[in-house]
């Protein structure tokens, strides 16, 4: 069967003649595999891979040689660029067969397997750094210029059903043989070469609880047929399709989006803290029609303890998820939360009988026994990881998985992994020694750090020094323009990453951006429900909003000026706390706030009534707060003094009053900068370092008070003012 480009109904025809034409071999394998990784029903985030060998001239002897270009260990087919692909001398890749054979002790999951992986870089073209992955062989042995690697649910459909060689034969007749499960190596790679040599008219192999290869001797073909054997799978599964049977019928009915988004907002905050105790985790929701269908179908609870198939979806799925009996039509809250912690109790202990019934004498320890994957009927999918990106590469693991149980439902019946197969998958030594070399997590990592006022100033400079120590930040600030446009700054910088899933803002990035007016309650409630949405709860609080509003030139302020001048610096952090408190409670969870108070706070003087009393109060609010707040959260002030850089605080009017004031010559005519430079040098001049205080400095101690660095301290003002005796605390 040969499929035009219209005839493709369940995966995306992409291949452009045009763009083709344009590229060198190694690019267009890098299209290819882009376009590729572009359909999720082809393959998932970070799986399968692609190759193509091509004729090069070697930098050594300049004679033409073969080169297998294949996709390296990590990357991801759909974002690959040419840096992720590695290569390899065809003549010196096929000479460690030898190696291989010389072994007295071979095949899957003996020594001299793992020790191949480390063969590889001898064979390096180019002197490319790129990491040959574990599936390396499977390309290299097989005779054929072009080879994908797939992950599709229609073929894992297949192969992870119970007569998988027979729905094999059934789909793809001679076309396609079938190999059974074995862990990725050298040994599976012969295995592949043997059935070849066996078979020589095979266009591909379905691979037992795995997926799918296929090869050509041209690209386009081997695209082609890639697309085409998917088609085809998926063509046989539709003509199986059980329509209200589907998963045994439904048990239960979904909630509408409101009280779903209500429910979630209080649950997230409690399941987050119960699955962190040992390590934090970032959340995903995930709720779609499928996922809905799985979660509140009769057969859901048995497919569920089953577990996923694939073995990249379970290193991040984990070997089963957490599936949590609860009838959203009958039962309340309260009952959700009894059965959700009778769950967890219940996986921890199967997950340490697990891993105690599987470990070898060499295996690392175990690993953090909490699910990353929760069920829920009527509510959907949550995942967790350890942070943004992995966990929404968690939730689409495992809504993939969904889809290939309701299609290998539908044509046979699902098997998993078997659990000893899994358990040498997810502890393999090679997978440990990936791990370490990992480098180590930073401050923030794991971490959902609230900064309210990232829209200019102090804020904003916040927002990007905890995003340096790897926190997800919420850019929140009255203008919500200017909070998009800070945490815009920050995905742009550090990158979205993989994995494609998240219902609504829970399918966001590393930051968002949040408008907030913290002098209204219901506007702060709002700000962190859509924060638990987004990343499933909070951890630091950095208030850097405030208001200063000029006094005219008798020293007066109006009495709603005081109103609001109250409202924002002395109200408003206390609404921000006072809030927050449930949610900090509800995840049990040690963390901290810091409230950007003022050096004036301490400093009695002329012409800023409003504005130094309500920091004062502000100074005594952060020592309540250490108090209230006490065990759990640490609360600190930041006392800034006179940062003119940039600073919202310091708009023009003042500026000309403060340069009045202090008798400094100016004229109308200069601009803005110039005018708050002149009141820069005149302030630091009036300090003990005798050095102008930058928004950098500021944002450095914000961090540092919200770090584990300052572990020991709360209820404590910290001025950042380049010394003011007058303003000294005692
Ligand atoms: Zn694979």
């Amino acid at each position: 069967m040969t499929l035009k480009p219209q005839d493709f109904k369940h995966v995306n025809y992409l291949w452009d003649d045009n763009t083709v034409s344009q590229l060198d071999d190694v690019e267009r394998l890098r299209y290819r595999s882009n376009i590729l990784g572009a359909d999720q029903r082809i393959t998932n985030t970070g799986g399968g891979n692609t190759s193509s060998k091509s004729r090069m001239t070697d930098p050594l002897s300049g004679a033409e040689v073969d080169v297998l270009w294949v996709k390296g260990s990590g990357g991801d087919l759909r974002t690959s660029t040419r840096a992720n692909f590695a290569s390899l001398y065809m003549d010196k890749f096929l000479s460690l067969e030898n190696i291989y054979n010389k072994a007295e002790i071979r095949g899957a999951k003996t020594e001299i397997e793992d020790a191949m992986v480390d063969m590889y870089r001898h064979t390096t073209f180019g002197l490319n750094p790129a990491a040959s992955s574990i599936d390396t062989p499977l390309h290299g042995l097989i005779p054929f210029r072009h080879i994908d690697h797939m992950h599709p649910i229609s073929v894992i459909a297949i192969a992870a059903s119970k007569d998988q060689e027979r729905l094999t034969q059934a789909v793809f007749e001679e076309e396609v043989g079938w190999v059974p499960w074995q862990r990725p190596g050298f040994d599976l790679g012969l295995v592949m070469k043997e059935k070849l040599k066996q078979d020589p008219g095979l266009k591909g192999l379905v691979m037992g609880q795995h997926g799918l290869i296929n090869w050509a001797d041209d690209d386009k073909t081997c695209y082609e047929l890639t697309l085409t054997l998917i088609e085809k799978a998926a063509r046989y599964i539709e003509g199986h399709h059980q329509g209200e049977k589907t998963f045994g019928g439904q048990k239960y009915q979904s909630l509408d989006e409101n009280t779903r988004n209500e429910i979630l907002v209080k649950l997230l905050p409690v399941l987050r803290g119960k699955v962190s105790q040992t390590n934090r985790f970032i959340g995903t929701v995930h709720v779609t029609e499928s996922v809905l269908l799985f979660v509140n179908s009769m057969d859901a609870p048995r497919l569920a303890e089953i577990g996923t198939s694939c073995p990249d979806h379970f290193l991040r799925t984990k070997i089963k998820p957490l599936y949590v009996d609860w009838n959203p039509q009958k039962e309340s809250y309260e009952v959700l939360i009894e059965k959700l912690e009778k769950g967890l109790v219940a996986y921890r202990a199967d997950y340490t009988a697990y891993y105690e019934a599987c470990k070898h004498s060499d295996s690392p320890a175990m690993r953090d026994p909490n699910p990353t994957v929760v069920l829920i009927p009527g509510l959907g999918l949550i995942a967790w990881g350890r942070n943004k990106s992995e966990s929404r590469v968690t939730a689409e693991f495992y809504s993939l998985a969904i889809e290939v149980m309701r299609a290998s439902e539908a044509i046979s019946e699902y098997q998993g992994l078997p659990r000893q197969e899994a358990f040498d998958i997810e502890y393999w030594l090679l997978e440990e020694a990936k791990l370490k070399r990992m480098p180590p997590e930073k401050e923030f990592a794991r971490n959902v750090v609230v900064v309210i006022g990232a829209g200019s100033g102090i804020g904003k400079a916040t927002a990007h020094r905890v995003a340096k120590e790897g926190a997800h930040v919420v850019c929140a600030d009255l203008s919500e323009e200017a909070a998009q446009a800070t945490a815009k700054e920050l995905v742009e910088m550090y990158g979205v990453g993989i994995g494609v899933a998240g219902t609504g803002i829970s399918g966001c990035g590393p930051a968002i951006g949040l408008s907030v007016d913290i002098t209204r309650r219901e506007s702060v409630r709002a700000m962190f429900e859509n924060i638990i949405l987004a990343y499933g709860g909070i951890d630091n609080i950095i208030i850097t909003a405030g208001i200063f509003v000029s006094p005219d030139k008798a020293g007066r302020i109006p009495d709603d000026k005081w109103a609001l001048t109250y409202a924002i610096n002395a109200t408003g952090p206390y609404l921000v706390a006072d809030e927050a408190k449930t949610i900090w409670q509800a995840q049990g969870l040690r963390t901290s706030l810091v409230i950007t108070t003022s050096a004036n706070a301490a400093v009695a003087k002329q012409g800023s009534f409003a504005y130094d009393t309500s920091k004062a109060a502000a100074n005594h609010l952060v020592r309540e707060l250490a108090i209230e707040l006490s065990p759990l959260v640490r609360v600190n002030g930041l006392a800034p003094a006179t940062v003119v850089e940039g600073s919202s605080m310091f708009p023009r009017d003042r500026v000309i009053s403060s340069l009045t004031k202090y008798n400094i010559p100016f004229d109308e005519s200069e601009s803005t900068e110039s005018l708050r430079d002149k009141l820069a040098i005149y302030y630091a001049q009036r300090t003990l370092t005798k050095s102008p205080i930058t928004l950098a400095d500021q944002a450095e101690v914000a961090y540092l008070l919200s770090s584990s660095k300052f572990s020991k301290t709360t209820g404590q003002i910290i001025s950042v003012d380049g010394g003011l005796h007058e303003a000294f605390l005692r």
